[in-house]
């Protein structure tokens, strides 16, 4: 599969938002490298380059169990990405897999990059022996087990699960239909601070193969940077056109934007619209990566 490689000196740049009113983006001054001033971990950061030969296979690994069913999901640019969040957060729940626990739905975002003159810049988190695919989906869960709120699941090491799903975007694929239900949502929401909702099946972007999967122990790829995150990466990748992913980058940063917008993205074009809003791969350290399958 035709695939755009990116090197690892384009850092996404500029980019203004807020996590506990600390500020960071995506800077050089205020970027990825320099979020580990201000937020403290160890050696257990995502997103990582998932080595085949390294990882190993575990016979216990099970199918997760999705409760696929259409919840109230309200839509807002928050400025470094649109976010998918459920209106009850206790809706859905997710087992199975590696998790010990039941987790709840509670949002989704991607992760993308530009596409310039026709070409594609990679803009997923997760690489595969270091192939970069175009855009990442992330849906976030909270430990509803063992506790009482998502703030308190955050505060603990297993209170967050995380399904991830690489997108590939080529000029050959087609239009993704049920990728289209999201990205029509994108375009309800162009500047910081709009909203929208709709009834939608947050697992409709999974693959076709959700059997098939890697597992390791990660944090959150952007501040706070917690190492609170069972991450679950599907090995089957989901395809949509390269027209879909330029649509993703429509989106602006600010309430309203104009020539005077004071921060971009780094990008080719000189647009100033949201995109390549991922974070580089993280040292493994003394992980391990788990696969459900026999690599
Ligand atoms: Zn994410």
């Amino acid at each position: 599969m035709l695939s755009f490689m990116l090197k690892e000196t384009d850092y996404v740049e500029e980019k203004v938002v807020s996590s506990n009113n600390i500020y960071w983006d995506f800077s050089k001054n205020h970027g990825p490298k320099q979020w580990l001033k201000t937020w403290s971990f160890t050696t257990r950061q995502s997103p990582i380059d998932i080595v085949l030969q390294n990882v190993q296979y575990d016979t216990n690994l099970k199918t997760l169990n999705f409760d696929r069913q259409f919840i109230l999901v309200h839509v807002t640019n928050i400025g470094w990405n649109i976010s998918f969040r459920a209106d009850n957060i206790r809706a859905i729940s997710l087992s199975g897999g590696v998790l010990a626990y039941n987790y709840a739905f509670r949002e989704m975002h991607f992760h993308w990059g530009e596409v310039y003159k026709g070409k594609c810049e990679l803009g997923c988190e997760h690489t595969i022996d270091g192939k970069r695919y175009a855009a990442e989906f992330h849906a976030v869960h909270w430990n509803t087990d063992l506790y009482a709120t998502e703030s308190e699941a955050i505060a603990n090491p297993d209170g967050l699960a995380v399904i991830g799903v690489l997108i590939d975007a080529n000029e050959s694929f087609d239009n993704n239909k049920e990728f289209e239900v999201f990205l029509e949502m994108f375009e309800k929401v162009p500047y910081m601070n709009n909203t929208s909702s709709f009834m939608v099946d947050p697992y409709l972007l999974l693959p076709k193969n959700t059997n098939h999967y890697f597992t390791y122990p990660g944090s959150l790829t952007m501040p706070p940077l917690t190492e609170n995150v069972t991450w679950t990466l599907f090995t089957e990748s989901i395809k949509i056109s390269i027209d879909q992913l330029k649509r993703m980058s429509k989106s602006y940063p600010k309430e309203s934007c104009n020539e005077k917008c004071f921060f971009k993205f780094k990008r080719q074009s000189d647009s100033l619209t949201i995109t390549n809003n991922y974070r580089l791969t993280q040292p493994l350290n003394n992980r391990l990566v788990k696969s459900s399958y026999k690599v």
